[in-house]
């Protein structure tokens, strides 16, 4: 029987706007990465936010960590308002919340071994003896798949799914409750890519723990996701359970990204949706609904007013005026 699950991370309204500066450093117009994301992410689930690159999903996991300073909107991790905090409680919390990034490599330090850079952390936190941390990281690569005599190896020794594994064991270091993966197997071939989306699902079944997953590749948010939100310049535009989001897509933008999946199958033949044109920019983003620019279901109405966010299935939530409250399935969500 499945564990009833309760709130672990509540994102409302979050925005995160970056000014853009002239050659004299006068601010002159303002990029909306995240313009007004709201999510809840129960624990032990993954929730997967997907889009193209720029959409602003990896902007909204820097931002609930506050590694950038959030523009507006509240998170509250267990409850607490961490936006609240201040720089001695944000240090604490972030033990409880890791993030593992694309690129791990960029991070490690080229001339330190990697048991000393996976000490490291624990030493700032003051976790343990010398003795024990040594053991802990060695213990820790044992858990990602590495031997624990590979603690003594350079960065520049490992391969691109090895760092990976480093990076999951660096996160795990801290014994956290939520971790954010930023596009953890984008740079990994695809059999190394099935090969560290397996480890993340046993160490989260093994460890309970939360995924906020990203990334701009359907079928590994398939692979891994218990939910999933679409996000297009900034904006979540559809989010639900992940069978229902592949089998029952409701927002165009959803079908268009869908229907260019391949199928490994020649005799099954998927209706293409084209899209018109590129992702406007952030800079100057549309008005009313943000894809109404490439929607092949535009109508005036689109031009004008940005949609509200409406339930149209269980937990499936969609913002496009093709599902308004005629519709007698659609309600407008409260956030
Ligand atoms: Fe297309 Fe209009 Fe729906 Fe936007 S609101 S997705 S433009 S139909």
């Amino acid at each position: 029987m499945k564990m009833e699950k309760k709130a672990f991370l509540e994102v409302k309204h979050l925005k995160k706007y970056f000014p853009v500066r002239n050659s004299i450093g006068i601010s002159q117009v303002t990029v909306k990465a995240v313009d007004d994301v709201t999510f809840t992410l129960n624990e032990g689930e993954t929730f997967c936010l997907v889009g193209e690159s720029g959409c602003g999903k990896s902007t909204v996991g820097r931002t609930i960590l506050r590694l950038t300073e959030p523009t507006d909107g509240e998170v509250r991790f267990q409850g607490e308002d961490i936006f609240q905090y201040d720089k001695k409680e944000l240090h604490t919390v972030r033990k409880d919340m890791q993030m593992v990034f694309q690129d791990p490599f960029s991070s490690l330090n080229p001339r330190k071994r990697i048991g000393s850079i996976l000490e490291e952390p624990l030493k700032i936190h003051k976790i343990g003896t010398s003795k024990e941390r040594t053991e802990k990281v060695m213990n820790l690569l044992e858990r990602v798949g590495l031997q624990r005599d590979q603690y003594y190896r350079f960065p520049y020794e490992f391969s691109g799914g090895q760092r990976q594994r480093i990076g999951l064991a660096r996160a795990l270091s801290m014994n956290p409750e939520l971790i954010i993966c930023d596009e953890p197997v984008s740079a990994l071939d695809v059999s190394t890519q099935s090969q560290i989306l397996n480890l993340l699902l046993e160490i989260q079944q093994d460890l309970q723990l939360t995924y906020l997953f990203i990334s701009h590749d359907l079928s590994v948010v398939r692979h891994i996701g218990d939910r999933i939100g679409v996000m297009y310049l900034g904006k979540i535009v559809e989010s639900a359970p992940t069978d229902a989001l592949f089998e029952t897509p409701k927002h165009p933008y959803t079908k268009a990204l869908l229907s260019a999946i391949p199928i490994p199958d020649p005799q099954i033949e998927r209706e293409k949706i084209q899209l018109r044109g590129e992702i406007p920019s952030p800079l100057n983003p549309p008005a009313g609904c943000p894809f109404h620019t490439r929607c092949p279901f535009v109508m005036d109405v689109c031009k004008k007013s940005v949609p509200e966010t409406r339930e149209v299935g269980q937990g499936h939530l969609v913002s496009c005026h093709l599902y308004t409250e005629e519709n007698d399935y659609a309600k407008v969500v409260d956030n």
